[in-house]
């Protein structure tokens, strides 16, 4: 059991993908493992996702797994010898290619781009590091001006921050991909560049149930409609990677707050992602700004930090998951910290499960406890508790494996598979156990939370207060 509670996500690629490399990361601290599908093949894909679950069974630790698709990412074609050198001031025409063999010429496979183009966007090219400016479009063709020298190589990221592309937020690849990570057996999928609500509502269709929803926010029309999106979503991602490509950098921060606060009001996963151990994809070590990062959104009450490059092709992915796991645990230490873990709740109590989470965190308080057991079959009991954010780490007990996988995600959740309780002493027995399991001792105080009749869905309705070895 992780001497933390907010979660590690790490994104696997050539760096962390061999079996061994993976379970060196698991063993530092990663709990969720992001396959990216813009990168990787299928059959590599299916051979990581194997080697992960293989993890999950040596270890008996359920670990979620997610399959984040590319989205309607537009990219630029290719370029004869690979890239091309943007000269400041220079015009370059952008033409609807796959390829160019001009270097004055930047392909663009994808029309719905250049369908909305007009003179003055800005297309920030490659995350932002280069740009050109629209000066002149024509019935025959469109011209752009370089506002940044440098190399522009084959298929890098196009944004044009403030436009709404009208394209679904599931290309043909997606959909391809997604049938794939849903044969495959992924625990969530992650939606790229959403820019509606209709974009979570039309992939939960495709979906039907079989995995949870992660909507990336990295578009500035997704954020004006994010509290519908949050609703529509099991969880939520500060994609800041895009985000701060769209949007102006110093708007990044203000909106990453203003996403933790929508999701945790609505009790929803929020995870923070990208740059935030960057330098350590070579370095050792990461800058005081890198650590402050990932300790600022512990602060701000997210439930997961991400590692992007880090873990996928940076030189030392243990050591980045290490320190990661180590900033969480010293700022979760800090007594300051639980004022911003605070999230008025938004909504009235209205169910009994309500009424005893949110007592549950308060007990927990009160009482010191080590560990609060929930006892649940569809998740929701540990979710809600997870929502309250309380004073000690939540074992989530639940005869399912795809609720536990899916639990892995919440904030201070430890989900084990086991078999469902029959009886009220059991019940207790089995706390004790699964408490001893994950760290506790004889005379620890734990609080229970069950629904009796015991193996019935949904019916929260019952909280015990007893010490570890005792049924008192
Ligand atoms: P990506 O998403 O790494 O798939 O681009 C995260 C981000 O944009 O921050
Ligand atoms: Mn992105």
């Amino acid at each position: 059991m992780r001497n933390r509670l907010c979660k590690i996500v790490a994104t696997i690629g050539p760096a962390s993908a061999s079996p061994s490399m993976l379970r060196l990361i698991h063993n530092a601290g990663v709990d969720i493992f992001r396959l990216n599908m813009s990168h990787g093949e299928h059959d590599k894909l299916t051979a990581v996702f194997n080697a992960i679950r293989e993890i999950e069974r040596d270890t008996g630790t359920p670990l979620a797994i997610f399959a984040d698709l590319q989205g309607p990412k537009i990219r630029t074609g290719v370029f004869p010898g690979g890239s091309i050198t943007l000269r400041y001031g220079a015009e370059y025409m952008l033409v609807h290619a796959k390829e160019s063999n001009d270097e004055n010429v930047i392909a663009i496979p994808h029309s719905e781009l250049l369908d909305v183009l007009e003179p003055g966007d800005i297309l920030k090219l490659d995350d932002g590091k280069l740009q050109v400016t629209v000066t002149e479009r024509n019935a025959k063709h469109i011209i752009a001006k370089a506002d940044t020298p440098g190399e522009l190589k084959n298929r890098k990221g196009i944004n044009v921050p403030g436009r709404r592309l009208p394209i679904s937020a599931l290309t043909e690849k997606d959909r391809a991909d997604l049938q794939f990570a849903l044969d495959l057996g992924v625990d969530y999928i992650a939606l790229s560049f959403v820019q509606q609500p209709h974009d979570v509502r039309e992939a939960r269709e495709l979906i039907n149930g079989r995995a949870g929803i992660i909507s990336k926010i990295e578009k500035p029309s997704a954020v004006e409609q994010i509290d519908e999106i949050i609703d529509l979503s099991d969880a939520v991602m500060v994609a800041r990677g895009d985000l701060g490509v769209e949007c102006a950098a110093e708007d990044v921060p203000i909106l990453q707050r203003k996403i933790i606060r929508g999701c945790r009001s609505a009790g929803k996963p929020v995870i923070v992602a990208t740059h935030m151990l960057e330098s350590m994809v070579e370095s050792i070590a990461p800058t005081r700004a890198e650590a402050s990062d990932v300790s600022n959104a512990v602060y701000q009450g997210a439930d997961a930090v991400m590692l992007s490059a880090e873990t996928a092709v940076g030189r030392h992915p243990p050591s980045a998951v290490a320190i990661m796991d180590r900033i969480i645990a010293a700022t979760e230490r800090d007594e300051g910290s639980e004022g911003f873990k605070d999230v008025a709740r938004e909504d009235e109590i209205y169910t009994t499960a309500d009424a005893i989470t949110l007592s549950a965190r308060r007990i927990a308080e009160v009482l010191d406890c080590r560990f609060a057991v929930a006892y649940t079959k569809t998740g929701s009991t540990a979710k809600r508790l997870s929502r309250d954010r309380p004073h000690c780490p939540v074992i989530a007990a639940t005869p399912e494996a795809r609720v536990a996988r899916e639990l892995a995600l919440y904030w201070g959740v430890n989900p084990v598979v086991t078999e469902d309780i029959s009886h009220f002493h059991e019940m207790i027995e089995k706390a004790d156990a699964l408490a001893k399991a994950s760290g506790g001792a004889d005379g620890d105080r734990i609080i229970t939370i069950a629904g009796y009749p015991f193996g019935r869905r949904g019916k929260t309705n019952t909280l015990k207060i007893s010490r570890i070895g005792s049924m008192e």
